[in-house]
């Protein structure tokens, strides 16, 4: 098999990877790799005439068995309880406002050219995966709009436009300012839409 870490080739069980250094309970690791084996076969399953409902239940119910190897081996973690996912539901909506944000950036060429290639918001897009990952179970939760939930995505971007500047992410304070100024309209606006009339 496959080392189930660094996914590098002739891993063996009973011995540490050779690349990576993972080495995990045998009967769980020989479990994994029969998991693994069951979940190739099943992809050519789909040539059988068998009811498509069926088979994708049982697709189901071996991908929650080989996800939960997964998490006795310690390499994923396990997936989050329903007030934790509701959190989560809004730190990932936040971290896709920010992602949105950031190719539109990329694109108006506000980015540090010296950077070029680089991904400003690497560490940011890998916790988006891991969130997404653990989320996988929970029902989708759409986070109702309101002046509120606006006024803390643009927090949490102008947060993020702070580290990024203090990374030297931007060209340089220009760019930083064509940044922050249609933010801080939009945090004007909404607050003066509920300030009280006179
Ligand atoms: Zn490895």
């Amino acid at each position: 098999m496959n080392c189930p870490k660094c996914q590098s080739e002739n891993f063996q069980i009973e011995k540490p990877c050779a690349e990576c250094g993972f080495q995990g309970n045998a009967p769980k690791l020989a479990e994994l790799e029969r998991l693994q084996w069951l979940l190739n076969q099943m992809d050519g399953w789909e040539e059988l005439r068998l009811d498509a409902a069926t088979l994708s239940e049982l697709k189901k119910m071996y991908k929650t068995r080989y996800r939960d190897a997964l998490v006795g081996l310690g390499l994923r973690l396990p997936p989050l309880t329903p007030a934790e996912a509701e959190k989560a539901w809004v730190e990932l909506a936040h971290l896709d406002a920010l992602f949105e944000k950031a190719a539109e950036w990329e694109t108006a060429g506000y980015l540090n050219p010296e950077m070029a290639g680089q991904d400003p918001l690497k560490a940011q897009r890998a916790y988006a995966a891991e969130l997404r990952e653990r989320l996988e179970e929970h029902p989708h939760l759409v986070i109702l709009e309101t002046d509120q939930t606006k006024l803390k995505t643009i927090s949490f971007l102008l947060d993020h436009v702070d580290l990024l500047a203090s990374r030297e992410w931007f060209k340089s304070k220009h760019e930083i300012e064509l940044v922050v100024a249609p933010l801080m309209e939009q945090i004007v606006a909404i607050t003066a839409d509920n300030a009280p009339e006179l």
